[in-house]
């Protein structure tokens, strides 16, 4: 399905270009974290394949809140420049919601700041974070029924959870979110038409959480010491036992969040011929 997408995406970018626009998706990214220079670098590299270009801009242990906040000024008024990506987490002295709340919406193609996220609980338009936008994607592909279902989301982080319970409001599923202190979380789950996972713990969610039939997302990536690969939140053979659509991972939520990324990056682009 990522496939399908990059090429419908690859499409739009020759036509921007073929009228004299070179889509172009720049990215701050902490240089001491190396997961994060790994997806910098996947997202870059299929950025690439379909035309998009773009800088990479290394926030170090010694880049100031006062430089940072200054790149992205520059990066807000660059009319070159159409999306800007502000690779999570920044280092740790750095204020990443002040960072955040600098980068102007119309180039935030990830998402995630104040005002993308205030558009989203206020049902207006405007881009919509990369991994719930992918499930909802993915969800929409697969003409997943959605409306009047109970959905769980486990996990309430502002690029995830909650951000995927207010998409699944809107396509008017019933939705609860659990979290750390959530009670019989087990039984909750149970009851799950749809059950999303974005928790962050390698095969938590066991084959014997889930309702039979129900539809299971499984958006975890995590290492696991002595295991090769990345490993979901949801127990992958005993969820497929008795879930009617799973998702896997890899494979599943991670190529569609990034083929959602340039999705926005496309739009953004886009919207300067508008
Ligand atoms: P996060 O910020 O750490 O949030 C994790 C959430 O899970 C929190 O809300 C936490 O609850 C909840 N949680 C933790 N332990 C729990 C438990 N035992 N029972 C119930 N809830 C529990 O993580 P995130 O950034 O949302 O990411 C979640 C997962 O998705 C990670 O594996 C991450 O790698 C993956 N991810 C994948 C993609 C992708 O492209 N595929 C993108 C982003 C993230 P509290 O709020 O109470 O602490």
């Amino acid at each position: 399905m990522s496939q399908a997408v990059r090429a419908e995406l690859k499409i739009r970018v020759d036509a921007l270009r073929a009228r004299g626009v070179i889509p172009r998706l720049d990215v701050l990214v902490a240089i001491q974290d190396p997961s994060s220079i790994a997806y910098v670098n996947m997202k870059r590299k299929w950025a690439e394949a379909i035309g998009i270009e773009g800088e990479s801009f290394e926030i170090s242990d010694a880049t100031s809140q006062d430089e940072l906040l200054e790149r992205i000024l520059k990066l807000n008024a660059d009319k070159r420049v159409h999306g800007v990506l502000i690779q999570h987490p920044l280092p740790k002295h750095l204020d990443e919601p002040e960072a955040l709340m600098t980068l102007g919406a119309a180039k935030d193609v990830d998402g995630i700041t104040p005002q993308s996220l205030g558009r989203l609980v206020s049902d207006l338009p405007g881009f919509r974070c990369a991994t719930p936008l992918g499930i909802t994607k993915i969800i929409d592909h697969y003409e997943i029924p959605v409306e009047g279902k109970r959905a769980v989301v486990i996990g309430r982080s502002v690029i995830l959870g909650k951000p995927m319970a207010l998409m699944l409001l809107q396509k008017n599923a019933t939705v609860t979110i659990a979290h750390s202190r959530t009670q019989n979380l087990q039984d909750l789950c149970r009851d799950a038409d749809i059950l999303v996972a974005a928790v962050g713990r390698p095969e938590m969610i066991k084959g014997n959480w889930i309702k039979p039939g129900a539809v299971v997302i499984d958006a975890g990536y995590n290492k696991v010491e002595g295991r090769k690969g990345d490993v979901g939140d949801v127990h992958f053979e005993g969820a497929a036992e008795v879930a009617s659509w799973i998702t896997p991972v890899p494979g599943g939520v991670g190529p569609m969040t990034v083929a959602s990324l340039l999705s926005n990056a496309v739009e953004a682009a886009e919207a300067t011929l508008a």
